[in-house]
């Protein structure tokens, strides 16, 4: 389902029915429920067999507005559109598990996802095996099993930035009957969309960069229709909707996601190549950049590199923490995807509740540092940079 017109256009044209006061901009629908023109309509709603909103807990014209243009930009059917992007991810997940079923699933994943698979769906009798993302596709199919109801992937992985082969990954889906799941949080609409390459469901966090401004909580899960019919079946009897306020802010933000992402993805490059050149630093992660050990996977992919990037100080946590403190511009924050550029100290926040092991296997050491680049001028984020590096060679 290609969108019929240009991403900008979709994202910015696609909007809620005019109402009769005949505004320009989309009003906030800031309404728990609705009424019927009579009786029968009532009936017809309830029963399905009529199209329109009932309760603000199922849909409203808010949160409708944001996920038909979020299915247009990834050119999926269907979606539902939720509180926060961990409620995404859980619904994803919950809406199609059953007590025995087995998940496989990047190793790098997101803390608190990872707490889902790891420490909730045992409970509840789902297990699941973790594979290192850029592990060889033998290392994927040893690890399904007759069970398997589905793959789940974060590609570009956090805060490590390996990449998931989406292509192989979808065709080992449907090898094995599995969904596959991914969290494409990180790469947006915009750079990549994981339902060409063959996945079923593709979930997000409207929280960071399709927000984008570091202003609200959301989430969606988008896929074909009769999956998505599942999802929204637990969602509307377990309430994780999303406000209409929230809706509204993060469809007006969809208008700006692609002339945001294009500045977040040139900056980002541009820190990339200059930190690679920096003394004390050991090691740069950026999937555009040409050392990245899957750039080549990262150019079929992915539009651009995204406004991710990690490196290594030599100097390992005391030179990570003398990095943070020397900033002066820079946000000290864990969050991502805002017009305000973030520094993060992995092992000592996010990715704290991980075991040291857990932490080894998917890169984190004691001197990485993961920046979320923003949209401020690329020699104001160098000259603060440079400060922190010079912090971190005297630590
Ligand atoms: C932030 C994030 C989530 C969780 O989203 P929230 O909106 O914070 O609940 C899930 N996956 C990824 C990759 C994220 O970065």
């Amino acid at each position: 389902m290609a969108p019929e017109r240009h991403f900008e256009t979709e994202a910015i044209r696609l909007q809620a029915e005019r109402s009769a006061h005949r505004e320009h901009s989309v009003p906030i629908f800031a309404t728990s429920s609705f009424v019927f023109d009579d009786a029968e309509q009532a009936r017809a709603l309830f029963a399905g067999e009529a199209e329109g909103h009932v309760y603000s807990r199922y849909a409203n014209p808010n949160t409708d507005e944001f996920v038909r243009k979020l299915c247009a930009l990834e050119g999926v059917e269907d979606g539902v559109a939720t509180a926060s992007g961990m409620a995404a991810m859980f619904l994803s997940l919950a809406a199609f598990l059953n007590q025995g079923d087995h998940v496989v699933a990047s190793r790098s994943l997101f803390g608190s996802t990872h707490q889902i698979l790891t420490r909730l769906l045992p409970r509840w009798g789902i297990s699941c095996t973790l594979v290192d993302l850029s592990a060889p596709r033998a290392a994927w199919e040893r690890a399904m099993r007759g069970n398997t109801r589905m793959l789940f992937v974060e590609t570009p992985s956090n805060p490590g930035l390996e990449l998931a082969d989406l292509d192989w990954l979808g065709s080992l889906a449907v090898a094995y009957s599995a969904i596959l799941n991914v969290d494409n949080c990180f790469a947006t609409p915009y750079l990549q969309n994981p339902a060409e390459f063959g996945a079923d469901l593709v979930t997000h966090s409207a929280t960071k960069l399709i927000d984008g401004q570091g202003r609200v909580l959301g989430g969606a899960v988008l896929g074909a229709a009769d999956l998505i019919e599942e999802v929204r079946f637990m969602a509307r009897h377990t309430g994780p909707a999303m406000s209409p306020f929230h809706g509204w802010i993060l469809s007006k933000s969809l208008e700006t996601l692609a002339v945001r992402v294009d500045r977040h993805c040139a900056n980002a490059l541009a820190v990339a190549e200059f930190l690679e050149g920096q003394p004390g630093v050991t090691r740069v992660r950026y999937p555009f950049l040409p050392s990245h050990p899957q750039h080549e996977l990262a150019r079929r992919q992915m539009r651009q590199g995204g406004s991710m990037v990690t490196f290594e100080l030599a100097g390992g946590y005391a030179a990570a923490f003398a990095f943070l403190d020397a900033l002066t511009m820079i946000s000290r924050s864990s969050n991502l995807g805002d017009t305000r550029s973030i520094a993060t100290h992995p092992a000592s926040t996010t990715h704290s509740k991980l075991t040291e092991e857990e932490r080894a296997a998917v890169g984190i050491t004691p001197g990485l540092v993961r920046l979320s680049i923003g949209l401020e001028h690329i020699d104001d984020l160098r000259a603060d940079l440079d400060r922190g590096l010079a912090a971190a060679r005297a630590a």
